[in-house]
């Protein structure tokens, strides 16, 4: 077997056709070109650099062999799309998941390049991962399986061609073992290839909370924004994860009451509010959200229709679509997760008149924080916690105003307007730089 190799993009692509032929509209791909083509009419922007934009630069496939405890040996595919880096490095996260494939890579660092330039960070997108379920891995095997999925995609990752970061399925532990592995290949230290790694190792404090709190943040704003107080905004969080629980807390802490929120399991319901900093997160226990006390327990579909003035979806992709974006009864919709709204039910919701605020504007202080660290990396230099949240702090209302003008200005919705931000700070560098040979 060959351990290594490339797919061209036209192949990724050709079966992302028979993929839609089949049903699957909703990839992450095919959603995130749609609303490429969408926000594209918006924006004063060459069609040219949209065609560009619609195709990853690379998609690396790789096979990751790995010996079990048991001494047997199963191989896993792991991926890396590398989707456009003209503002500088691919960034984005590593996913373990067994639902990882070269179209959700391409459609999950499509969004990346949108991010990154939405909040003004020098890189480009990329995001990866390899196909397996971690729960049924030990820590030994995850590691194992970490070490060689790093030495496969070397030679395209580094601190200033593209640096991972952690996702769903892995975390600062993952990221310690690929800097690890990365570093003794090279024969140095390199703390820089990976970001979201433990403070010890060049980790940056505040790095795991930043989704949440950049969520928390426009949440605040959006509800500003609207004239409405966060005192009297009651708020539903779907997924109790590192996203969702720092949301959650934060909110809470500034005012807000979180009436509900939710793990794999299922949601528990008090619409007088819940104690959220007595609730463990997935990281601290997992999936204990039903066994805390509540008046009610609800489904995780029940939980996206509570009449709640926010809605945040901090779980998975692709949980609001056109099956129930009927039946969501909040005004405002927060996107903590990346694509949790399918193109179809972003058309619905807009036609109510409720108001979407992207993921790549609301939980970009995820790889805001990576931005820092890396930072701290290059100049061997650790801010503090209070320096960190400060600079997040500042980036995101940067941001939130970037979008907010065009919101206001052409009349957009916050997806448009967030696109329409990215596109042109994009557009201009492809202007400047060229297009060659
Ligand atoms: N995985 C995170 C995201 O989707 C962070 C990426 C990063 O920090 O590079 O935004």
């Amino acid at each position: 077997m060959t351990p290594n190799t490339s797919d061209h993009a036209t192949d990724v692509e050709s079966s992302t056709k028979t993929t839609t032929a089949a049903g699957e509209t909703d990839s992450a791909l095919v959603t995130a070109r749609r609303q490429l083509e969408r926000a594209a009419t918006h924006a004063d922007v060459d069609d040219g650099v949209v065609e560009r934009l619609k195709h990853p630069t690379r998609v690396q496939r790789v096979s990751v062999p790995l010996e079990r405890d048991d001494g047997t040996v199963e191989v896993f595919t792991g991926y890396r799309s590398q989707h456009d880096d003209v503002r500088g490095p691919y960034k984005g996260g590593l996913r373990y998941h067994p639902e990882v494939n070269a179209n959700e890579c391409i459609g999950l660092s499509m969004w990346m390049t949108w991010k990154c330039a939405v909040l003004d960070l020098p890189f480009g997108g990329g995001k990866g991962g390899i196909a397996v379920d971690p729960k049924s891995l030990s820590h030994d095997e995850i590691e194992r399986l970490t070490r060689r999925f790093a030495e496969e995609i070397r030679d395209i990752v580094g601190p200033t061609r593209d640096v991972p970061a952690p996702d769903m399925g892995t975390d600062a532990q993952t990221m310690a073992w690929f800097m690890d592995a990365y570093s003794m290949q090279q024969g140095e230290t390199i703390p820089g290839v990976v970001t979201g790694k433990p403070p010890v190792i060049g980790g940056s404090h505040g790095r795991e909370e930043a989704p949440g709190r950049s969520t928390a943040i426009i949440t605040r704003e959006a509800i500003d924004h609207y004239g409405r107080d966060l005192s009297e905004t009651t708020v539903a969080i779907q997924g109790f994860g590192s996203v969702g629980a720092n949301a959650a807390r934060l909110l809470e802490d500034w005012g807000a009451t979180i009436v509900s929120v939710s793990d794999v399991n299922g949601a528990i319901y008090d619409p007088d509010g819940l104690d959220t900093h007595a609730i463990p997160t997935h990281d601290e226990e997992p999936e204990a959200v039903l066994e805390q006390d509540a008046p009610h327990t609800l489904s995780n579909e029940e939980i996206l229709e509570l009449d709640v003035d926010v809605l945040i979806p901090a779980a998975v992709g692709n949980v609001l679509t056109d099956d129930n974006a009927d039946d969501v009864q909040a005004d405002i919709v927060v996107e903590g997760a990346n694509g949790p709204t399918t193109f179809a039910a972003d058309t619905i919701l807009e036609e109510r008149g409720i108001s979407v605020i992207p993921d790549i504007l609301a939980n970009a202080g995820g790889v805001t924080v990576s931005y820092f660290e890396w930072l701290q990396d290059i100049n061997r230099r650790q801010w503090t916690l209070e320096e960190i949240n400060e600079e997040l702090e500042v980036k995101m209302l940067a941001a939130w105003e970037d979008v907010r003008t065009e919101v206001e200005r052409k009349d957009l919705t916050w997806r448009d307007a967030a696109y329409v931000v990215a596109l042109s700070r994009i557009a201009e560098a492809k202007a400047v730089r060229g297009l060659w040979p």
